[in-house]
């Protein structure tokens, strides 16, 4: 009999959701308005803190693209975007039709590195023109090194979205990720830390950008007794029946973050005992990290690369996956600017991300660990 597949980060329900997608329909609101968002919204205003404005939407792609809008990006404008990241990460920029310049990583947290984002700011004032935003992401649930992007993006006037998609719950220096950025953004799809099943919000620090990102997400319709429309808009807005789900699912986020750090725990155990693969960690206390994926290295003296790696995890119905591919590499992106020495891409080539599903129980550990064990 085969064994049961061990997924890379399937959902967790908490138990209580139910009670709040019923709710949606003992109210009727099955909806894009109702309670359910209301107190979703107020339940993250509460647990990020620091003035955080949420506006709950229908993914975390919607909320990047709203944060460009927010920013009046435009069409030929230069957004500058950490290369190793998700496609969603870049994608919005296409959609307006502006220019996206694509930094390298660090090899500390594996996000966007200073000094090449700085190089990347100076070639475009050179050009005599000024980027209009910085995108950084907290890749794997790491947090970018806040202080040091900050302060670029403070000396060049260039306001920074920051995509925490995967990092919600994760620190730097004490301070929740999705807290950073003028404009910052955390997903909720089937696959991260807690899910809706497909979500996202975006975070702000005014009320006024929260106000413009609702007004964009529900048709840019205007206040009045009629349909009336002076600007193009999306229909954005979270369902009143997923909110439900993200409520009760943030009732159980702090275990969701003890599970998760519990796996790395486990793989940093087990991995310290095997010779030719480098487990990926937080740098030092500065960083906390939800460690929504482990993320492995394999070194090239192991004679072996991440497709035999993948493969014997396969042949153990074990899921995993090549870390992202570099979006300067992607044929959609491999004709846009560039700035760094391709550290990103050699992460790529040796890369692979281990399950890291919060319902990962002993059985499975012993069966990923038995795989590890018997590799070479
Ligand atoms: C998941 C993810 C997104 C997109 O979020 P969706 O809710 O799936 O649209 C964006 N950026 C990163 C880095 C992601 O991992």
């Amino acid at each position: 009999m085969k064994e049961q597949k061990i997924w890379l980060s399937p959902p967790h329900m908490g138990g209580s959701e139910l009670k709040y997608i019923q709710n949606a329909f003992d109210t009727n609101w099955i909806s894009q308005y109702g309670s359910n968002i209301d107190e979703f919204e107020e339940c993250l205003e509460n647990y990020l803190g620091n003035n955080s404005f949420v506006t709950a939407l229908s993914s975390g792609t919607a909320a990047i693209h709203l944060a460009l809008k927010l920013l009046n990006v435009e069409e030929g404008d230069i957004v500058i975007c950490q290369s190793f990241t998700f496609v969603a990460t870049a994608n919005p920029i296409l959609y307006l039709k502006a220019v996206p310049v694509f930094v390298d990583s660090e090899a500390d947290t594996w996000n966007m590195c200073p000094n090449a984002l700085e190089d990347a700011i100076k070639s475009s004032l050179q050009k005599g023109k000024k980027p209009k935003a910085i995108i950084t992401v907290s890749l794997y649930g790491m947090p970018f090194k806040a202080d040091e992007i900050l302060e670029i993006s403070r000396k060049y006037e260039v306001p920074v979205i920051e995509d925490s998609a995967e990092a919600l719950g994760s620190r730097y220096k004490g301070q929740l990720s999705g807290t950073f950025g003028d404009l910052s953004v955390i997903s909720f799809n089937g696959n991260k830390i807690i899910t809706t099943s497909g979500g996202g919000i975006l975070v702000s620090k005014n009320e006024d950008y929260k106000n413009r990102a609702l007004f964009l997400a529900t048709q840019a319709k205007e206040n009045k007794e009629y349909y009336s429309h002076s600007e193009q808009g999306y229909n954005y807005r979270i369902s009143n029946i997923l909110a439900g789900i993200g409520i009760g699912q943030m009732e159980i986020l702090n275990e969701r973050i003890d599970q998760k750090r519990q796996n790395h725990d486990f793989y940093r155990e087990k991995i310290a005992q095997i010779e030719n693969i480098e487990l990926f960690s937080e740098p030092d206390d500065d960083f906390y990290s939800n460690y929504w994926l482990n993320t492995i290295l394999i070194k090239k003296e192991s004679g072996t690369s991440k497709e035999e790696v993948r493969k014997k995890f396969s042949e153990n119905n074990i899921e995993t996956r090549y870390l992202w591919k570099p979006m300067h590499l992607q044929p959609l992106y491999c004709a846009y600017d560039f700035f760094g020495n391709d550290l990103s891409g050699t992460l790529f080539d040796n890369g692979l991300c281990l399950p890291s599903g919060t319902n990962l129980t002993e059985g499975c550990k012993d069966r990923i660990a038995k795989v590890l064990e018997n590799l070479w």
